[in-house]
This record gives structure tokens, sequence and C-alpha cells, in this order.
């Protein structure tokens, strides 16, 4: 037996940045004073600024499908028409959602681990009566990114909105809000804002905001006009999760430190040298063609159940991977890089998958893979002279 550390490297929820964690002792406060108001001010203003927005943004006490639910409740009407692009399991989730509201989505359907062209949703705007566009910018569960910017302004030039579920998007892609028209905004805690589950918060568009008046479906603990308000009186509309706040509060200090462009890079570059990394190892890559920088999906070696890796990750060294989900589960694993991952996390996990994968009798040259990802961090964070040698 060796000593053996448990380490959650999931897309969520992914590992938390320590003062944050620890600023959630100081829940001891009540939520309405001026202590909380203070913090529930700052936290808004905050999410504003990494998320580059002057729109309103509202925060709930919800993971992230809360939020997903309360966009469809606040700002549509019983029979509207929605084109929801569904390349995965939350795109499946956003048309569970619509047709539970009693709304007509029209579903374009990509294959696991491709995506929805702009082409295609250009087509479907076509259609007469169409109020809102869904979609995720990346689809946690195959590991592929939406073309948002295209999509966006296609979208902002009709009278629909779009709905965008970037709750493993923002903090990984950029997301222009303004720029490419994008009406609606989702996060979560739990991903790359590096705190536990349990907050999710939306920026709302003016555009989105008209949508709201006219809106006939029934909604009461998400009320999103109730919470604008509020909001702006540094006020939650019920009790809060003080706790989580406190937490997200410490998080986004850390994260403005950094800056947001900063965060994105480090997802970006961390996806790339795994994406080399498995590649290198003989490995392919589940959504090679537009992979997002959330989370990397790897199929299976050939005849290898993918829980078999999952397992061994986490019994022989305690990290927590994810497997697929749905049918994927058995064909891919995932290796997340949204929020406080770093690259000696991904030197260790790419080590620990070259022994698993030597321990199971394929080919492995151990060190190939670590190195790939060796030569990614050296080319971007190191100066020249110091490398080459
Ligand atoms: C995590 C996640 C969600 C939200 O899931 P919750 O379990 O409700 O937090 C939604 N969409 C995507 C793309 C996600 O990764």
């Amino acid at each position: 037996m060796f000593v053996r550390k448990t380490r959650l490297l999931t897309p969520g929820p992914t590992p938390l940045y320590p003062p944050a964690l620890h600023a959630m002792m100081a829940a001891d406060i009540h939520h309405r004073t001026q202590d909380f108001v203070g913090l529930y001010k700052k936290t808004v203003r905050d999410l504003k600024e990494v998320m580059g927005t002057s729109y309103d943004v509202v925060p709930l006490v919800a993971s992230g499908t809360g939020a997903m639910e309360a966009s469809v409740s606040n700002l549509f009407r019983r029979g509207d028409r929605v084109i929801v692009l569904s390349a995965g399991k939350f795109g499946e989730r956003w048309v569970q959602i619509a047709e539970a509201f009693g709304l007509q989505p029209i579903v374009l359907k990509a294959p696991y681990g491709e995506v929805v062209s702009p082409a295609q949703v250009e087509a479907a705007l076509g259609e007469p009566g169409v109020r809102g566009v869904f979609l995720q910018a990346s689809e946690t569960s195959t590991g592929a990114q939406h073309d948002v910017e295209a999509i966006g302004k296609l979208v902002s030039r009709t009278e629909a909105i779009l709905v965008v579920d970037a709750i493993t998007g923002l903090g990984t892609m950029p997301l222009d809000i303004h720029g490419w028209g994008l009406d609606v905004v989702i996060g979560g805690s739990q991903k790359a804002f590096m705190i536990p589950p349990g907050l999710a918060f939306l920026s709302i568009s003016p555009k989105a905001w008209k949508h709201a008046e006219s809106c006939d479906l029934p909604h009461f603990y998400f009320d999103l006009k109730k919470e604008a308000k509020n909001a702006l009186e540094g006020q939650s509309s019920w009790t809060p999760s003080t706790a989580l706040l406190l937490s997200l509060s410490a998080a986004l200090d850390y994260i403005k430190s950094l800056g947001m462009a900063n965060l994105i890079r480090n997802a970006q570059l961390l996806a790339r040298a795994t994406r080399e990394a498995v590649t290198v190892l003989g490995l392919k890559l589940f959504a090679a063609s537009s992979p997002c920088s959330a989370v990397t999906a790897v199929c299976a070696p050939e005849g290898m159940d993918s829980g078999v890796i999952v397992k061994e990750f986490r019994e022989r060294f305690g990290a927590i991977i994810a497997n697929g989900q749905g049918s994927m589960k058995g064909k891919i694993f995932r290796i997340a890089h949204l929020g406080y991952f770093d690259f000696a996390d991904l030197f260790a996990v790419i080590a620990e998958l070259e022994l698993i994968l030597a321990g199971r009798g394929l080919p492995v040259e151990f060190g190939a893979g670590v190195a790939a990802v060796q030569k990614v961090y050296a080319e971007a964070a190191m100066p020249r002279e110091a490398v080459g040698a």
C-alpha cells in the first residue's frame, strides 16, 4: 500500500479553490443585514465583470439545471416554437425542459461527438414564428463545442432570443455576450467557478426581458423579474445560500486577479495538451472535429470498457475522472480542464494513464504522453532559451 490522495478531476463538480472553501466558514451571517447586502452586490458586480456584461445577472439557489428551467418558465409562452440544438445529454435536457413547459421544440440533432452547424440553424430560423433558440456552448457529455459566435449573430437578426447553456462554456471559451447577441447566458458554481454545487446564475438581455413580458408559463420560486429587482437592492427573494455566496465571492476575487482571459487560456492549453498526449498514446478523441476546452472525451482502446480505466484511475491513484453518460458509458472517459486545474494535475493524469494502459498490456512508451504535455507547457509558458537545448 502506498499513500493515495483523492483528487476530484471531473468536469463538475471540479476541484475547489481552497480560499473559496474556507470562506464558507463565515456563513454565520443573516441575509437581511447590511453585511449581506454588501456581499450580494459585490458578487453580482464581479459576476458581471467576469462574464463581460452590463446586462442583469441573476443568481439562483439551484444547480445549473434550475437556471435552465428558469429561462424557459420566465421567458416563453405555452405553445411557443423554439429551436433546440441537441448534441448530447445536455442538449437532450433542453428538449425535456421545453416539452415539460409545453413549448414546441424543433430539434436539430447531431450525433454524439458532433455539433449542429450554423447553416442548420440558419435553415431552421426560416420556419415561421420561432421565438427562441437553445444550445450548449460546450456539451460536457461529449466534449464538443458549438460555434456560439456564428449562431448568435444569426439569431440576433431575428425575433428569437438565444439561450446559451454556458455552464461549462464560461471560463473555458470566449463568449462575447453583447457582440455576439447572447440573450441569456447560464453558468453554474461547480464548474469553472471552482466552488461546490448549488448556485446557478444567468445574464438576461433587454430583448429577453421583452419576451418575459408576454410569458404565460407558471413559475414561482424561480421568478427572474423579482430576483433581478431585488438584486439591485443587494437582496435575494428567498433565503439564499450564504455559504455558497461567500465562497463564490472568494473565487471571483481569484478569477479577477488571474483575468478571465487567462482562465480561458489555461483551459484551452490544458485541453490542447491533453489532445496531443492521448493521440501520441494511440487513443482516439471522441469529439475530434470541434473539441471544447472544458473537458476532453477520449475513446477507450478497442475492446476495452472505459469503466476499467475510470476504475483504475480511482483505485490506483485516487483520481476521480468521468465515464461517459448514457449510451456513451463504457465507451469514453473524460478528462476535465475547467476552473482550478493546472499543468501539474495534467502531468499526473497523463502519467497515470500511461501506467494504466501499460498495465492492461497496451504498447506504451512511458513518458511519451507526458512529454507531449511538457512541450505544450514549455512553448506556452517558458522563455525560448530555457527550453531549446
Ligand atoms: C453540469 C452541466 C449542467 C447542469 O447540471 P446540474 O447538475 O444541474 O448542475 C448543464 N449543462 C451542462 C453543459 C453542464 O455541464
